[in-house]
């Protein structure tokens, strides 16, 4: 990242839809031009803000879900059913609108193409975003340290990125998560994740690996005492809790 004086930072710009990517009926990826971003780290995230006619404000915390380029943020919005400001981003908000944004924030949930240590990702729905950033980064870098994701969803119509994920990485390893609706023709049964899932998952506990964790805060909470019960230190966990289940 530039070295960038933190009052630019934090500064609100201006920044403009430039194009939109549906992930699932639910979720879209917002492409943004912002003049003057000043750079990123993968895992970082902004402020949104949106002003209505009548000048009330309404303001959330979005993960950049790629990694810096130039002028170009992206975010990727999951519809909350009454949400104030989701609804109006994957609803009525169209290229060419504009939208106040300030960041990046956070400098500990975040993954640099210099660290070389094993990664467990973990991911409960749109938690995904700012893992996708870390995998995304790890591939524009040619990073060669080896990443795992778990990625809890409820049904595979759920899946971010499909068709990006579906292409094979090498050193990324995937295990999906399904709660609600496996997909067709995989045996078993749905189920959330637990100590199974991640005893398989996780890199052994002295392997010196660092686990990224987000989504939901109760899913958070939850996979992070399972990691901690499976023998990882604390300071080997990141976490990064987006707000309320929905389950
Ligand atoms: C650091 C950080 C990063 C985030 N990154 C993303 C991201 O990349 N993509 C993304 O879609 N969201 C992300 N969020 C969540 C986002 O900030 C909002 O909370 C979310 O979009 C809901 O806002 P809203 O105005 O639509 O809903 P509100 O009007 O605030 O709430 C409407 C209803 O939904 C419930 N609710 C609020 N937030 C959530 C939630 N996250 N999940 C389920 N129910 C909720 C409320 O309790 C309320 O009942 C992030 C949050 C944080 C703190």
């Amino acid at each position: 990242m530039a070295g960038t004086a933190v009052s630019g930072r934090l500064a609100w710009r201006v920044a403009r839809l430039a194009e939109i990517r549906q992930e699932t009926p639910t979720a879209r990826t917002l492409v943004f031009d912002i003049p003057g971003w000043p750079g990123h780290l993968a895992g970082q995230h902004v402020d949104v803000r949106l002003t209505a006619a009548d000048g009330y404000t309404a303001q959330r915390s979005y993960s950049l879900a790629a990694p810096a380029n130039g002028d170009r943020i992206e975010l990727t919005v999951q519809r909350v059913a009454d949400g104030e400001v989701s609804e109006h981003l994957t609803g009525p908000y169209a290229v060419g609108d504009p939208v106040e944004i300030r960041g990046p924030i956070g400098g500990w949930f975040v993954w640099r193409p210099t660290d070389s240590p094993p990664v467990l990702l973990v991911a409960g729905g749109a938690g995904i975003v700012p893992l996708m950033a870390m995998i995304r980064a790890r591939r524009e870098a040619g990073s060669k340290a080896l990443f795992r994701l778990v990625y809890s969803l409820r049904t595979p119509a759920e899946l971010y990125y499909a068709e990006e994920l579906r292409r094979p990485y090498a050193g990324l390893d995937i295990t999906y998560v399904y709660t609600r609706e496996l997909p067709e023709g995989q045996s078993g049964i749905p189920r959330r994740i637990d100590v199974a899932t991640l005893n398989t998952a996780a890199w052994p506990a002295d392997f010196g690996a660092t686990t990224y964790i987000c989504g939901p805060t109760g899913f958070v909470e939850t996979a992070a005492d399972i990691m901690l019960a499976l023998g990882h230190s604390p300071q080997s966990i990141r976490t990064e809790r987006f707000g309320p289940s929905r389950d």
